[in-house]
């Protein structure tokens, strides 16, 4: 097969046949683990990496080791000259027997007090987005990575989902992001307006309107203690509502992945559906819908995203205006009853919408 019938041309061919199964293969091969030794602090560590991890998950494993962040690690005698890029394949560093290597580099200090907000605060680093459905092929490639295989098998053992809800038999799932999906995270951890005023409009009117169809799930890219204030804060546990959450997942179940961005090496978190899938065999592509504001977000499963604006300037008129979630309610009624997900295009939810009689 050429490359040409390969890679469809635009958003429009999201055929299933375009991409492959949703679901990913369970066929992880075999990986080939390398033993390095690495001194630091005028002590020995030992740590283990697969060979096709990537630069990257070596200097992840390094912090959890030393707690040096990755940015300020020095890693000396491991490579002829300069260590390669963090997308590089471990393979391609050619270990062979010189497996030992030192590290400079000063620790975390206690200055930083919770991580994820710091990666929540440059907004341009939000800004940086891609639409996953605009290159299909890129998103075979992801999935089809030995290393992001065995991630999702790592996530999916390591994971341990704490029920708030119980599950109901025949429901569909919503996977909801927080921030600036649901609510305007900066005036709501600063604290500068009161949570009421941070929450994104119809928030509480659009999960009860959707919760007699789908079971919901919150997940977000930060830590599982602000993730829960959060969502207290926010009225959507704890209070008296007509909808339930039926789990959190927090940013232990995100990993990196190295994908492109304008043809140049891009790395970011992902949420892999897989993970849930395998954790509630009752969902799968047909019965699932992830909500984001950001696309990458979805880049292992662009299919069953669907992407809203960003919610930010809570305290200006404009975003009181919003009506984003309103109109992705009438969205997800519409489809409620669709047997198979994998027969929509959820990319054209807002025009769909357009074409819906007005609401009563
Ligand atoms: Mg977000």
């Amino acid at each position: 097969m050429s490359s040409a019938q390969e890679v469809p041309v635009h958003g429009d061919d999201l055929s299933e046949s375009s991409l492959g199964p949703a679901t990913m293969s369970t066929e992880e091969p075999q990986d080939r683990w390398v033993d390095l030794q690495f001194g630091w602090a005028g002590k020995t560590f030992h740590l283990r990496i697969a060979e096709t991890d990537r630069v990257y998950d070596l200097k992840t494993s390094i912090r959890d080791l030393t707690t040096v962040p990755i940015e300020r690690q020095k890693i000396l005698g491991l490579v002829k000259g300069k260590l390669p890029p963090d997308q590089a394949c471990i393979a391609d560093l050619r270990l062979g027997s010189a497996k030992k290597f030192s590290l400079i580099g000063t620790p975390q200090g206690d200055e930083i007090k919770d991580p994820s907000q710091l990666e929540n605060l440059p907004d341009v680093i939000n800004d940086l987005d891609v639409d996953f459905t605009e290159n299909l092929a890129a998103v075979n490639r992801y999935r089809h990575d030995h290393r992001n295989i065995r991630k999702i098998r790592e996530m999916t053992e390591n994971l341990q989902v704490n029920i708030i809800t119980p599950l109901r038999p025949g429901k569909k799932l919503l996977v909801l992001d927080i921030d600036y999906t649901i609510v305007d995270t900066k005036p709501l951890t600063s604290g500068s307006l009161p949570p009421d005023e941070c929450a994104r409009p119809y928030l509480h009117e659009f999960l009860t309107a959707l919760y007699p169809y789908y079971d919901v799930c919150i997940w977000s890219q930060t830590s599982w203690i602000w993730l829960e204030t959060k969502l207290v804060e926010l009225g959507m546990v704890g209070a008296n509502r007509n909808y339930q959450i039926s789990f959190v997942l927090d940013k232990k179940c995100m990993f990196t992945i190295f994908s492109e961005r304008e043809g140049k090496p891009w790395s970011h978190h992902v949420k892999a559906l897989q993970i849930i899938w395998n954790h509630f065999p009752q969902f799968n592509a047909s019965n699932t819908v992830h909500i984001d504001d950001l696309s990458r977000n979805f880049a292992l499963n662009p299919k069953e995203g669907i992407k809203i604006s960003a919610y930010k300037n809570a305290h200006t008129a404009e975003a009181r205006a919003d009506r984003e979630l309103v109109k992705l309610t009438r969205y997800l009624l519409h489809v409620a009853n669709v047997e198979d997900f994998r027969t929509l295009k959820h990319k054209e939810w807002k025009s769909v919408v357009g074409r819906l009689p007005p609401p009563a």
